[in-house]
């Protein structure tokens, strides 16, 4: 194919839009936000649509930094500053800057000077101090242009065979992720919500912000805890309530884990007990019952400013599951009372069943 042929005949077929026309949005800079060039970027990779497979080969070369947005575009530490530091992007009084507003030249050397709508918690000094230790790896040059190039040829032009394979090897993936959550014997609806979490597509407080959706600071906070921005990991796995839950499940079931750091990685210690293979199944059954039965409670906290604690979590996760349970064959003939004593035992009596699965 010729070169740039896919998005030639993209942008002419789809859109009408005259050959060349997309290269010169490229050198002005700003081509993101139009609609076309979202579909331009916007990929089905067959297990979820990436958004963004554009921005895997085009590289920000921060020149004066006039026309590179300071938090969402990439122009240094790999991805943009309003994703990595989201409670500071909701804090700075211009979402919208350029790099070049967030500081000044004096005797000839750049300082930064980040603005905040009000002064910072110590806690979100030693963010600031994280991000300044990733600024201060370059500076702008004055009287040189901001660029964009296409860091996977050597040339910095775009070419349809690097960008074709760039897409082949796609973006890291958990291939054994799709057969575990959507052949899990839980409700569609649940297995479509544990998608989005171990995407981290859930419309968490973090995600909003970073997205520029909740600008309102004092409500981006964790609702249960009220210390931590709310995101995906911090509901699920590291916030008091949550942590509890967890250790809860794990005295009920017998096991002995350190907590991962991630919900992917608590989803892999649910996939193995040391049991038979339907204690495994059941054991993994929990990972699915804990995180919707936290969303759910999330959720009843905001919406119906309904309290929640972490013994009736618990006693919901185990309801949850024991019906879930159910959906896989062999095993039954087990009450909710002895699946809430002891759900090993449950299940290494119902293994004399044939497991049909
Ligand atoms: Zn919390």
């Amino acid at each position: 194919m010729e070169k740039g042929g896919l998005w030639k005949r993209v942008l002419a077929e789809k859109y009408g839009i005259k050959e060349g026309y997309w290269l010169t949005c490229l050198k002005e800079g700003r081509p993101q936000g139009s609609k076309w060039w979202r579909d331009v970027c916007k990929i089905d990779q067959g297990e979820g649509i990436m958004n963004n497979w554009v921005s895997l080969g085009f590289e920000a070369k921060l020149g004066d930094g006039g026309t590179l947005k300071f938090w969402s575009d990439v122009w240094v530490g790999g991805s943009a500053l309003s994703i990595k530091f989201p409670r500071l992007f909701l804090l700075t009084t211009d979402q919208n800057a350029t790099v070049k507003d967030m500081g000044t030249w004096r005797n000839s050397s750049w300082h930064w000077e980040l603005p905040w709508k009000r002064q910072l918690r110590s806690w979100e000094e030693d963010l600031e101090k994280e991000l300044l230790e990733i600024i201060n790896t370059t500076h702008p040059s004055q009287n040189k242009e901001d660029q964009w190039s296409w860091h996977l040829e050597i040339s910095g032009n775009y070419t349809t065979k690097s960008a074709y394979s760039q897409l082949s090897k796609g973006v890291p993936r958990h291939e054994g992720d799709f057969k575990r959550v959507w052949k899990a014997p839980i409700p569609p609806k649940v297995s479509a919500f544990c998608w989005q979490l171990l995407h981290r597509k859930l419309p968490t407080k973090d995600n909003l912000a970073s997205r520029g959706i909740l600008t309102d600071i004092a409500s981006s906070n964790c609702c249960w805890c009220d210390a931590f921005p709310e995101s995906h990991d911090h509901i699920f796995l590291h916030c008091n309530l949550a942590y509890s839950l967890w250790i809860k499940c794990y005295k009920w079931w017998g096991v002995h884990y350190v907590m991962s750091n991630s919900c992917r990685m608590v989803l892999d210690q649910h996939k193995w007990t040391g049991g038979n293979k339907l204690i495994d199944r059941g054991w993994n059954i929990i990972w699915f019952a804990v995180v919707w039965t936290l969303w759910l409670g999330r959720n009843d906290w905001i919406f119906n400013k309904k309290e929640v604690k972490a013994d009736c979590l618990l006693e919901l996760v185990q309801i949850r599951s024991f019906y879930w349970a159910k959906n896989i064959a062999g095993m039954d003939g087990f009450s909710l009372q002895a699946w809430c004593e002891n759900p090993s035992n449950c299940l290494k009596t119902t293994n004399k069943r044939k497991d049909r699965v």
